[in-house]
């Protein structure tokens, strides 16, 4: 099975997307090919293909582990001591995941706790599934433990030198394990149908504050010896760790802000109410089960929006822009403490259970604190790019629900399809059903499948049982079943409308009509999201006249804020307006998040003078650069390079 799998990688070409809450730039998405469905007929739909682990045989229930964080040789070495429950009576190996870690000493404890040692195979590096380690555990020993140390590209860890931290005094170290790249720093069972409790000790130079997804202390002395523990079981990809010059700066009696010291009492303010969404989303939800809710702010380089590591949301300091127009990602990461991290996907085939609902549930909780059109305009710009991203060549993963086979690599469905659609479907649920029932249903989910890892049919049968067939009448199961197995979306959908964006479409339409700008009184309170929905409607290409009159007026070239950056570059790009040249280039050698960059680099490639400018940049760039990020503006350079020298031969 695997084997045909692993065929079809090289069908599916997609480029990576990113984990928490950032979908995959739409040109990047290509199809899987229709015999890459037939090939994968014989998959069986609960299988994690992603995995070599078999949860079915044995279990890790608990990982202790012993690290050594050494900046220098940009590496973690040290043990992890794991915790086994014996399932099939017949089973006598352990086989866990691995990617590029040097293994150097396998053993178990005897009953006398006494360690021996254990045979075992390292076998050959899989490109996409690294090495599977087969241990031989003859005894069937509860406690197995392993030596190892990292690579210096552990596709999971970044290592950042000080000059690209804020501070510029300390290097920094950050993992991003979701979604199999754990693997890269901790042998393990990586995949989500496995989930076990864990402690760490962790030793670092002494300037350095470690932290992880686990119970970090807000007055943790820092002298480069940390201890930790996760007493609720999660699955590896919500394992995390971090290092760096980090001070803590509380917001509520249980959360706060970790960041470097020049960022932490900006961010504070940003992200002030924390508390207020985490009351909001347990009096929708039930209470937030992971004790303490604190937040990571990285350097810019990280490549995603956020990451929802349990107890330590990991964060972009691109959302802090100092209006809170942006923190509906707190919101999201924070959701994820029920939907995700409690209630887990079981394949990455059903990643929309993580994605779909964190982001209905982050629209709930952007309503409750800011009100319907902050939540209507967030909506509504998501819903512009998933139309975009709908074509019919990315056909097999427009479906929620994935067939066996039609994805190659788990990276790569985190499309807008998870996240957007999957939470159009949960408002469509919403208004057929009303509030009420739907908040209770939710809630009933949550709380019977806590600390689970589901699979799309689970939740259908879950959905069926408990809304649909409690309220007969109200939607055709044909209906529900059409979110999750067709693609494109329902033409029942429910249709979002702002207000505000229709002012905004005026202010638009007034300007390329008649060339005048619209006043201060009419722009003077516009949110991001406004001003994002402004240069999203603009015609496809401006006048450089027209370019310089709107920086003249808005001071787009420059902006600090990413989002609006986004969509300027790039409109700048395909205009030829080259006094952006300089504030683009600087954007994009300073900031590291896909969401962010792609869409300038993608534009740039469009002509032969857009990708030689591109090429530069990146050449300055990449030293600073995620691996993730690297390998996504590389794609986009080869499409460019290919499309121009297609066009020269013709
Ligand atoms: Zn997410």
């Amino acid at each position: 099975m695997r084997q045909a799998l692993l065929l079809l990688s090289t069908v599916a070409a997609l480029a990576a997307a990113g984990c928490a809450r950032e979908s995959a730039p739409a040109d990047n998405a290509t199809a899987t090919t229709a015999a890459a469905t037939e090939a994968a007929v014989t998959v069986d739909p609960a299988h994690d293909e992603f995995s070599y682990a078999e949860p079915g045989k044995v279990r890790i229930t608990d990982l202790s582990l012993d690290l050594a964080i050494d900046f220098g040789a940009k590496q973690i070495a040290g043990t992890a001591t794991y915790t086994l429950d014996w399932i099939d009576p017949q089973a006598d190996a352990l086989v866990l995941d691995t990617r590029d870690l040097a293994i150097e000493k396998v053993e178990a404890a005897g009953k006398d706790g006494t360690y021996g040692a254990l045979q075992y195979e390292l076998a050959d590096a899989d490109a996409l599934l690294g090495s599977k380690l087969t241990i031989q555990v003859p005894e069937r020993n509860t406690t197995v433990r392993i030596a190892y140390r990292t690579s210096p590209d552990a596709s999971g860890l970044q290592w950042l030198a000080p000059s690209m931290t804020e501070g510029k005094h300390q290097p920094f170290m950050f993992s991003q394990s979701q979604q199999i790249h754990a693997r890269s720093w901790v042998p393990l069972q990586d995949t989500t149908q496995v989930r076990f409790t864990y402690s760490a000790h962790v030793t670092a130079p002494k300037n350095a504050m470690v932290l992880m997804s686990a119970d970090n202390e807000p007055k943790a002395e820092r002298d480069g010896d940390y201890s930790f523990s996760m007493p609720q079981a999660i699955p590896s990809y919500l394992l995390a760790i971090a290092a760096g010059d980090l001070v803590f700066e509380p917001i509520s009696e249980r959360s706060g802000v970790w960041a470097e010291p020049v960022m932490v009492k900006k961010a504070a303010e940003e992200f002030a109410d924390t508390e207020k969404m985490i009351q909001t989303a347990e009096q929708l939800y039930g209470p937030y089960r992971w004790g303490r809710y604190d937040i990571l702010v990285l350097p810019p380089s990280f490549p995603y929006g956020g990451m929802e590591n349990p107890r330590l949301t990991f964060a972009t300091p691109t959302v802090i822009v100092g209006d809170k127009s942006l923190v509906s990602l707190v919101a999201h990461e924070l959701a994820h403490s029920w939907s995700g991290n409690l209630v887990t996907f079981s394949t990455s085939r059903d990643a929309w259970l993580n994605e779909g609902l964190t982001s209905y549930v982050e629209n709930r909780l952007v309503e409750a604190l800011y009100g319907k059109d902050q939540a209507a305009m967030e909506s509504a710009i998501a819903r512009e790019e998933l139309k975009q991203e709908f074509t019919d060549a990315n056909k097999a993963l427009q479906p929620l629900s994935v067939k066996p086979g039609d994805l190659d690599d788990p990276d790569h469905n985190l499309t807008g399809t998870v996240y957007t659609k999957g939470a159009w479907f949960m408002e469509a649920l919403e208004q057929r059903f009303g509030r009420e029932a739907f908040d209770a249903f939710l809630r009933g989910y949550f709380d019977h499948f806590a600390f689970q890892s589901i699979d799309t049919t689970q939740f259908r049968d879950y959905a069926i049982a408990n809304l649909l067939e409690k309220h007969p009448g109200t939607m055709s199961q044909e209906e529900f079943d059409a979110w999750l197995y067709e693609p494109g979306v329902p033409a029942s959908a429910p249709q979002v409308r702002s207000q505000r964006f229709a002012v905004v479409d005026a202010a638009r339409i007034a300007w390329t009509g008649s060339a005048e700008l619209p006043s201060r009184q009419v722009t003077g309170n516009w949110s991001t999201q406004e001003w994002v929905r402004f240069l999203e409607g603009m015609p496809d290409t401006l006048t450089t006249e027209q370019m310089a009159a709107l920086d003249a007026a808005y001071h787009f070239t420059g902006t600090p804020n990413g989002e609006i950056a986004q969509r300027w570059y790039p409109l700048a790009a395909r205009s030829g307006y080259h006094a952006a040249d300089g504030e683009m280039a600087a954007f994009m050698q300073r900031v590291g998040r896909r969401k962010l960059i792609m869409p300038i680099y993608n534009a740039l490639v469009q002509t032969p003078e857009g990708l030689v400018f591109a090429k530069g940049v990146f050449e300055r760039a990449e030293p600073g650069y995620h691996p993730i990020t690297t390998g996504s503006v590389k794609a986009a350079i080869a499409r460019g390079e290919e499309a121009q020298a297609k066009a020269k031969a013709q």
